[in-house]
Parts: C-alpha cells; sequence; structure tokens
C-alpha cells in the first residue's frame, strides 16, 4: 500500500505515518485541480488519508465564510476526484462534530449528520465539510470504492495551535497555566468552567485512523470518541497539577460558556475495535505539556 497524507503538519497529521506527506500549500495547493490531479499521477498513491482542510475558529468562520466555503470544496472535490481517477482504492477524510446540525439530538450519532441546518456561524466550513461526506458516499455506492468519512470530537496534542485568543480551550489553558506559573499571577478560565467536552488525544486518533485505513471495510462515517465528558473546571484542575501551578485558578463569568455539553455516541468505533484503550486525559495533558513547554520557542502561539 502506497500511502498519501494530506494535511501532514497539523495536530492530527503529525501523528500519521504515510509514504507522502503533504504539509500546507508550498508543495501543493489542493484548491489547484491541475496540480492535484498532476501530482497524483506523478506519485500514484494506493490509499489516502485526507486531512487537510482550510480551518479557524469562530472569528475565522464568521468573517471569512465565503472562502471557509469555497476553499474546503475545492480542496475536497479535487482530492476525492483526483483519488479516484487515478485508482486510489482507499480514501479516509476528516470530518469534525462542529460540522452538526445546530438541533441535533444527543447524544450525537452518525445518521444525524445531514439531519438539519449548521450552527449559523460556521455554515459556509460546515457544509464544505457535508459535501466531503456525501462526495464519498457518491463514488463509494457507484464504484465501489472504500471512501469514507471519520468525525472526531475535541482533539489536542503536541503540535496544537496555542494561540490565547484563537486557539481551542486546551491548549489555551496550558498556554495560559505556564504563563501564570512563570510570572506568578492568577490563571483565568474563560466561563464558569461546567461545560462539559469529549476530549481525545491526537495519538489515539493517529492511531485509530491507522486501523480505519487497514481494516475499516464499511463506508459509513465513524465519529471518534472516548464517550468520557470532562469539565472545563476539571480540565484545568488537571492542567494545573501537572504543572505543578500552585496560585488560584478564577472563572472569569463575563466570558462565553458555549454550549453546555455536545455528548457524542462512540457505539461504532467501539463495536469496529472493542478492545482499544483511549489515553487516559491525565496522561495525554501530561504529553502535551511536555512537548508545549519543551518548544515553547518554536510552537504555534
Ligand atoms: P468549543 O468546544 O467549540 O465550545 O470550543 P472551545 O474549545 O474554544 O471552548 C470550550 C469551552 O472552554 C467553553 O466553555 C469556554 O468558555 C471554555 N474556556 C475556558 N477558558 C478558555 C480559553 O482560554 N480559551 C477557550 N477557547 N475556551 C476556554
Amino acid at each position: 500500500m502506497t500511502t498519501l497524507l494530506t494535511g501532514a503538519t497539523g495536530l492530527v497529521g503529525s501523528t500519521i505515518s504515510a509514504d507522502y506527506r503533504l504539509k500546507g500549500k508550498q508543495k501543493l495547493d489542493l484548491t489547484d485541480w491541475a496540480a492535484t490531479y498532476r501530482y497524483f499521477k506523478e506519485i500514484r498513491p494506493s490509499a489516502v488519508i485526507h486531512a487537510a482542510s482550510r480551518v479557524g475558529g469562530l472569528g475565522a468562520n464568521m468573517k471569512y465564510m465565503a472562502e471557509f466555503y469555497h476553499d474546503n470544496i475545492l480542496i475536497n472535490t479535487n482530492v476525492l476526484e483526483a483519488a479516484r481517477r487515478t485508482g486510489v482504492t482507499k480514501v479516509v477524510s476528516f470530518l469534525s462534530t462542529c460540522i452538526f446540525p445546530d438541533a441535533a439530538d444527543y447524544p450525537l450519532t452518525e445518521d444525524q449528520l445531514h439531519q438539519g441546518k449548521p450552527h449559523d456561524s460556521n455554515f459556509g466550513y460546515a457544509h464544505a465539510k457535508r459535501m466531503l461526506e456525501v462526495h464519498s458516499r457518491a463514488i463509494a455506492t457507484q464504484y465501489g470504492l472504500n471512501y469514507t468519512c471519520i468525525i472526531p470530537t475535541n482533539i489536542y496534542g503536541p503540535n496544537d495551535n496555542f494561540n490565547l485568543e484563537s486557539s481551542h480551550v486546551l491548549p489555551a489553558l496550558i498556554h495560559k497555566c505556564y504563563l501564570a506559573k512563570k510570572d506568578n499571577t492568577d490563571l483565568v478560565v474563560w466561563g464558569s468552567g461546567k461545560p462539559l467536552r469529549e476530549f481525545i488525544f491526537s495519538k489515539d486518533i493517529g492511531e485509530i485512523t491507522q486501523l480505519i485505513l487497514e481494516h475499516y471495510e464499511d463506508t459509513d462515517p465513524m465519529i471518534l470518541s472516548t464517550s468520557e465528558e470532562i469539565s472545563i473546571r476539571e480540565a484545568v484542575e488537571t492542567i494545573a497539577d501537572v504543572m505543578g501551578f500552585e496560585g488560584t485558578i478564577l472563572f472569569d463569568d463575563t466570558k462565553p460558556d458555549g454550549q453546555f455539553r455536545k455528548p457524542t455516541s462512540n457505539l461504532r468505533l467501539r463495536n469496529f475495535i472493542p478492545e482499544y484503550q483511549f489515553t487516559p486525559f491525565r496522561e495525554g495533558v501530561k504529553q502535551t505539556v511536555d512537548w508545549f513547554v519543551e518548544n515553547y520557542g518554536s510552537c504555534r502561539k
């Protein structure tokens, strides 16, 4: 099997091994059909893990709605079409739980993906990503190829974006805790600390993706989650403990909590790999903190 990975530098991509690893736009702009098709014809992969996409936080999604739609539609369409035309028999593409309908039933299940409008704040990105699932299913149906999608919950780990304004909660809190310890200040957390999230360690995503690539015969999309909910308070206490921060943790109620919880069902994943042991949260946080401290000078922040 000759494997190609798109989006190789990101949080997820950096945990996945492949024969060819596409990093960013420098080598190949996936919105460019001719260049993408040429590249596929040149390297002739037999399997593709498609993790590349234009991503951003809430602010960027709202401000650049049209570009998020346009770039992702082109990237996904080009990758799947180039793969199909060059005889790739397996493609595993990354979606995200944030593209589910705003008014879904919880826990989220794969069959609800297209059953309602996504949240207004990211409808450009969400629709483009949903079409990746539609396109994969259409190819699987018409050509009998194993093109499928995976839908992870909140991923965390080394190589994440640790920017205090634009990052997700775990990298933000790790960075804040690092600064609070260094400067001897309070650690200020946004919101009440009560919301619940399902965090999954990037290394687990990498391992599970490899298993799906090699052994998942179905083409139905699959949610990747531990199904273990952790409160923001528990998360920050774990980070503080791992980092040896002994100062005060404050919860800033003037900042938004966001959705209270968005639990998912991991039944399909559990049926596929019943024995898989997820990295315990504390252990994943420790590895992420160690990486952050070691790479403080050069990481995205
Ligand atoms: P979400 O999972 O899409 O809601 O996105 P986030 O990962 O950004 O935030 C999850 C939760 O963490 C929300 O309840 C936030 O209020 C809370 N939170 C606490 N401190 C921070 C912080 O410093 N940065 C971010 N992004 N979220 C924080």
